[in-house]
């Protein structure tokens, strides 16, 4: 068994996946109702299930989700734009859960904004809010990037912005080409418009949309909705997760079995000798012709003659004995 294969991306309402077919048989007597045969009496047992342990990971859905370090301003914007009431205060890591918030018609289209605890340099390695976090924006459409633009905590917005990128490609070369729109906040609080100005030209450079905002007075937020609602129109609906290898368990179908003599006794083993005790009734007539009827179309009872089988002779099938007749 192997551990970390994903098996099945189950993202759609009432979507269904066969990890694992039941056994098969297990037909009721109806099943060998023929013209001559009108009732029955055999009916044949289920072959033995298969058993397996699959994880389910719940992952959550959102179309926008919202990256930056801590005390960037996250969690306010989020309670702003949605009915999401996330923890908000100015000490870091304040949301220590993933918050989604649901953004309705004002805008548009509803969609979800996941607010994601900040991400610190190293996350992507284990350090601090780690991994588990990154892991809930995988499946984002759009990242809305914010950064700290006023100066008040003596953050670099430049480095910021490469900082967080860094992580993001650590963690996944996908989540990193994500598209992003960067969201300059705190405008309200300006102490160093330069900072805001070096930001600009980055994104300028990397083409990258630049909103500025204040989450706490509202200050550019309709403008920047009204782009997110229009950029998720655009946008595909990619498969976000890859399922990296479709895995149905499927039955052994061979009719492979084998014939060896041991001192006196015939021993008959194998996938199609397995399959056909699995599916009949020791001890009931028209289950034994059954047998005796498969046993001869898969060429088992040639295969016995040819290894010398005489009448009197114990022929075993799994853990049945059978005494040899003509
Ligand atoms: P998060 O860690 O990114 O979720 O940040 P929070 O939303 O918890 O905000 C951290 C601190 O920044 C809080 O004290 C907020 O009141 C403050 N804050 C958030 N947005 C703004 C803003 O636009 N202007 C100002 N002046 N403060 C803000
Ligand atoms: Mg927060």
């Amino acid at each position: 068994m192997s551990l970390g294969r994903v098996l099945a991306d189950l993202s759609e309402e009432n979507q269904k996946e066969l990890v694992l077919p039941g056994g098969r048989g297990g037909k009721g007597n109806v099943h060998f109702a023929t013209s001559t045969r009108q009732a029955p009496r055999f009916s044949q047992d289920g072959e033995k299930g298969q058993e397996r342990e699959i994880i389910l990971e719940l992952k959550l859905l959102a179309d926008v989700g919202l990256i930056g370090f801590p005390n960037v301003g996250k969690s306010t914007f989020l309670s702003r734009v949605t009915s999401a009431k996330p923890k908000i205060a100015d000490y870091h890591f304040t949301t220590i859960i993933p918050n989604l918030g649901v953004v309705k018609s004002i805008y548009g289209d509803s969609f979800v904004i996941a607010d994601i605890p900040g991400i610190i340099e190293g996350a992507s390695t284990g350090i601090g809010l780690g991994i588990q976090f990154l892991r809930h924006i995988e499946r984002t459409r759009l990242l809305l990037h914010v950064i700290d633009v006023s100066g008040i905590e003596g953050r670099n917005p430049v480095e910021d912005f490469k900082t967080i990128n860094e992580e993001l490609k650590t963690y996944s070369e996908k989540l990193a080409t994500r598209k992003q729109i960067i969201v300059a906040n705190k405008l309200d609080a300006m102490q160093n418009q330069e900072l805001l100005e070096q930001l600009e030209e980055l994104a300028k450079n990397k083409n990258i949309e630049l909103f500025k905002i204040s989450a706490v007075t509202g200050e550019g937020i309709d403008d920047l909705m009204n782009r997110v609602t229009t950029v998720l129109k655009e946008l595909p609906k990619e498969e976000l997760i890859e399922v990296e290898e479709k895995m149905v368990y499927t039955l052994e179908e061979k009719d492979e079995f084998s014939v060896t003599k041991v001192d006196d006794e015939y021993i008959v083993e194998g996938p199609a000798v397995e399959r056909l005790m699995g599916r009949i009734n020791i001890g009931d007539n028209e289950s034994m012709h059954y047998f005796q009827k498969v046993i001869r179309t898969l060429g088992i009872e040639e295969e016995l003659k040819k290894k010398g089988v005489k009448e009197g002779d114990t022929v075993k099938f799994l853990e049945w004995e059978f005494e040899w007749y003509q």
